[in-house]
């Protein structure tokens, strides 16, 4: 599924000397090069702050919190995501209210939120959360155009979108605030847990650098309660140091999204969607986006079946997410059942993220397109 090795090796050097630099000056929580990876990060971005912090999952619960949302809000979001997307609303205090899914790029359906909106009872909403799943940008017109009508708040889960735009906009600074992880997964990523919530509030950055060291300004002076959701200068070394190359990563994955493509199909194996039919639907890239292509997610109907095929044959394979998040054992409370989000349970039982890293070879991908032409003949 993913070599870090290969992205390793050539930045061994690089590395080593940022990581032995933060060393030298003994200064380990929140020092210089937390700010200096700060205003990079921002710079690269084209948003106004940048404030790190412990975790994708705790930069979620940051830009919540800072923008006021907690007891008595209610805020929408997807039921096809990582399980943070939802568990952040929750210990931020909030009341998380679900819409579907768009079947072609799997992303929070704005024309589903509106009907929820309509129909919501119960704490008032206050905010949309949409995901930007698998790298792609979910669709920022369409919840703008919801902002424009109701004054809700909009925050990105941008955690696998780093360099992921809309309309020439990047993700990060599409939203009041968004979320970024870089789990080492990710298409940044960290040698550890470590995370990031960008905006263009000045006021709100203000607010997230205090809440994500316990509320704090002046030390022992707490002006509210937060939490330690600090970045460490070791992670931040590390990350300011691939920051370089994240854009040419992000290019290598884009070349090989396409490669995928065309393999397939010229294998013949490509319906055309949004459903798989006898074949494979391949990942979309909406007009008017630029996809950050951090992962590549076919569907396929006997995705399981596949899974196994290909497991045997030593390619690795990974399912995001094989469970909705309404049907999740610790979500029962939220009062959903099997059938309120039909195109993300659908999505839950066909999805399937192929190997997919910059580093990955051409021979590996022909193996891989191989194995599932053999598996669907
Ligand atoms: C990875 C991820 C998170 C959480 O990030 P962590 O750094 O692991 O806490 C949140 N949302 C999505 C969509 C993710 O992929």
């Amino acid at each position: 599924m993913l070599d870090l090795r290969r992205q390793y090796e050539p930045l061994r050097q690089e590395l080593l000397q940022a990581i032995g630099h933060v060393l030298e000056t003994q200064h380990f929580i929140l020092g210089e090069p937390v700010a200096a990876f700060e205003r990079a990060a921002a710079q690269q971005l084209g948003v106004a702050h940048a404030v790190g912090c412990s975790s994708g999952t705790d930069a979620l619960w940051l830009a919540l919190a800072g923008a006021g949302i907690g007891d008595g809000a209610s805020v929408i979001t997807t039921p096809f995501s990582f399980f943070a997307s939802i568990s952040a609303i929750l210990r931020a205090g909030a009341a998380p209210v679900l819409a579907d899914i768009d079947p072609a790029t799997l992303n929070l359906n704005p024309a589903a939120v509106e009907t929820v909106l309509e129909g919501t009872r119960g704490p008032a909403v206050k905010a949309i959360l949409p995901v930007h799943l698998y790298g792609q940008c979910a669709d920022w017109t369409g919840f703008e155009r919801i902002r424009a009508a109701s004054g809700l708040k909009l925050i990105e889960d941008a955690a696998q979108a780093w360099g992921a735009e809309w309309q020439g906009v990047k993700a990060g600074s599409l939203g009041d605030a968004a979320a970024f992880s870089f789990y080492p997964t990710k298409n940044l990523s960290a040698a550890g847990d470590a995370g990031m919530v960008t905006t263009n509030d000045d006021a709100l950055a203000e607010r997230l650098r205090t809440l994500r060291q316990h509320g704090m300004r002046r030390r022992y002076f707490h002006d509210e309660v937060g939490w330690n959701a600090r970045l460490d200068s070791l992670q931040a070394a590390i990350l300011h140091v691939k920051l370089k190359y994240v854009d040419g990563w992000n290019r290598a994955r884009r070349a090989l999204a396409k490669r995928y493509h065309a393999l397939f199909h010229a294998a013949g194996l490509v319906d055309c969607g949004p459903w798989p039919e006898h074949g494979i639907v391949l990942p979309h890239e909406f007009i008017g986006s630029r996809h950050a292509w951090h992962q590549y997610v076919i569907r396929v109907r006997r995705r399981d079946a596949l899974r196994e095929f290909l497991s045997e044959r030593g390619i690795g394979s990974e399912i995001y997410y094989p469970v909705p998040l309404h049907l999740q054992q610790a979500l029962k409370g939220l009062g959903y059942a099997e059938g309120d989000f039909p195109e993300a349970e659908r999505a839950a039982r066909e999805v399937l993220a192929l190997p997919f890293f910059p580093e990955l070879r051409d021979d590996e991908q022909q193996a891989v397109v191989a194995a599932v032409a053999d598996f669907l003949s």
